[in-house]
């Protein structure tokens, strides 16, 4: 039997990997930034956290979740979403100090038809605030999902906003939209046409043409929120406007999920096709924390789905950009001629330097060592010759950039005020300093400092190639 990966789940590789490491790095940084901590919890929960938050009647909860039984029969799922994980976490901790802001990453589990860009195992970045309701606290929560996206070089968004009202000013709503449902009601899809009264809501959420077609001129939510629902909508209008964040109202915006209240949002990119374009979402949800048994808290947040962002930024496996992701490219490549004494110390020492480095194994001849030292596309190659290893000395030589390598380490062997211009002190300088055809002796003590304050800030910053994205390399 030829073991795979499940069917709906897939290895992130490198160099891909690389630019997944990168965006979550700077999502933490986002978050950190507007004092949202890092919260890990659990992949599984008792699988009532998801039937009390999700809702019981969901496709989630029915038909997607992995549930199981562990070996002393406790029934347990693996979360097929964070934000009842989070409530849990805040009910279970209390914590003393409000409003409670976290942010997560992680793999999140739905069993769904297995299709382009849909994973069983998939990935969400998002943030949670509780304990505020202030609508400073939406825009907070907006414009870190904005920015971010900017930051990254998402281009062509759009941000919808809508709200869905409180428990007070819904069911007026919902009973409207529900008798404006029963005229159409076999205008609409298979799947809403005998389920309008679970909830009418979803049936505004559905991509069918049918359903689109159905529901144009359906009684608008704005319309029957009560005054404390839309001062709140207004606000958070006003200073998204006061921030220059552009929106625009989207009455059918209502999102899957039953918990959400007041605002709800999502921003799409016109970069990614039809129904495929949101990258990230979210909304209010005041009541649920004392649904699942805590104190009345409002609430807010969002998630972003990792796998649709990074087929955003281009970098997905099916894409055919060639990448050259240079995070993953060493910059230095140790050649080892005196047999791996001095060798792995001084590839120690470089690493430990904060330097990228590569080597070759199996004592192979000089010839594919340096054939190693191409292919791996390091800049700089390290020699440690048996000879010069017992003088204390390495060889240093350019294999890429030797227009703008070489004269820095002529310069650094030479007198101290040349040694100046290039900001060195005579003391990182080496009695006994050869360059010749196009590389350089050194001493092995002197050569970190030689890599870290001349050669490597000299390399040209890489960028991933053949994208519109600005993820900086080596920031
Ligand atoms: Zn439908
Ligand atoms: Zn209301």
């Amino acid at each position: 039997m030829k073991l795979k990966s499940p069917v709906g789940t897939r290895d992130i590789v490198a160099p891909e990997s690389w630019i997944w490491a990168k965006v979550i790095a700077e999502f933490s940084r986002n978050c950190g930034n507007a004092g949202y901590d890092w919260l890990l919890t659990p992949i599984f929960e008792d699988t009532q956290v998801f039937q009390r938050a999700v809702g019981g009647s969901t496709d989630i909860v029915q038909k997607e979740m992995y549930d199981f039984q562990d070996k002393s029969g406790r029934n347990f799922s693996l979360r097929p979403e964070e934000t009842a994980s989070v409530v849990r976490s805040f009910i279970e901790h209390r914590p003393a100090v409000l409003p409670w802001k976290v942010h997560y990453w992680g793999p999140m589990f739905r069993y769904e038809r297995p299709q382009a860009g849909r994973y069983r195992q998939f990935y969400q970045l998002g943030i949670e605030a509780l304990g505020v309701e202030d609508p400073s606290i939406d825009v907070e929560v907006i414009s870190i999902l904005w920015d971010f996206l900017v930051e990254l070089g998402i281009t062509s968004m759009t941000l919808r906003i809508n709200s869905l009202g409180d428990a007070l000013c819904r069911e007026n709503y919902l009973e409207s939209l529900h008798n404006f449902l029963l005229t159409k009601q076999t205008s609409l899809c298979d799947a809403h046409r005998d389920r309008i009264s679970e909830n009418p809501q979803r049936v505004l959420d559905c991509k069918t043409q049918q359903c689109i077609e159905a529901t144009r001129g359906a009684p608008e939510h704005y319309l029957f929120l009560c005054d404390p629902c839309r001062d709140h909508f207004e606000a958070v209008k006003e200073q998204l406007g006061a921030m220059g964040i552009p929106f625009v109202h989207d009455p059918r915006l209502v999102r899957g999920l039953d918990y959400y209240t007041r605002t709800t949002f999502e921003i799409s990119s016109g970069i990614l096709e039809g129904a495929q374009n949101a990258l990230g979402g979210g909304g209010r949800y005041d009541g649920l924390v004392e649904e699942m048994g805590g104190p009345p808290t409002p609430a807010i947040g969002f998630s972003i789905g990792l796998e649709r962002l990074v087929s955003a930024l281009g970098f997905d496996s099916a894409s055919k950009v060639t990448l050259t992701y240079s995070e993953k490219i060493p910059q230095i490549f140790v050649v080892d001629l005196a047999q791996r004494g001095p060798a792995n110390l001084l590839f120690r020492e470089l690493r430990r330097n904060n330097m990228r480095v590569m080597c070759e194994y199996g004592r192979r001849s000089a010839k594919a060592q340096f054939r190693s030292a191409d292919r791996s596309q390091a800049s700089i190659a390290i020699i440690v010759g048996q000879e010069e290893a017992d003088r204390q000395c390495v060889v240093v030589r350019p294999l890429k950039h030797k227009e703008i390598l070489l004269p820095l380490i002529e310069s650094y062997g030479k007198s101290n005020e040349d040694a100046n211009m290039q900001g060195l002190k005579a003391s990182d300088q080496i009695p006994g300093f050869q360059l010749q055809s196009g590389q350089a002796e050194i001493g092995i003590d002197k050569v970190v400092g030689l890599l870290n304050s001349v050669l490597l800030p000299a390399l040209p910053t890489s960028r991933v190639a053949n994208s519109t994205s600005v993820i900086g390399i080596g920031t």
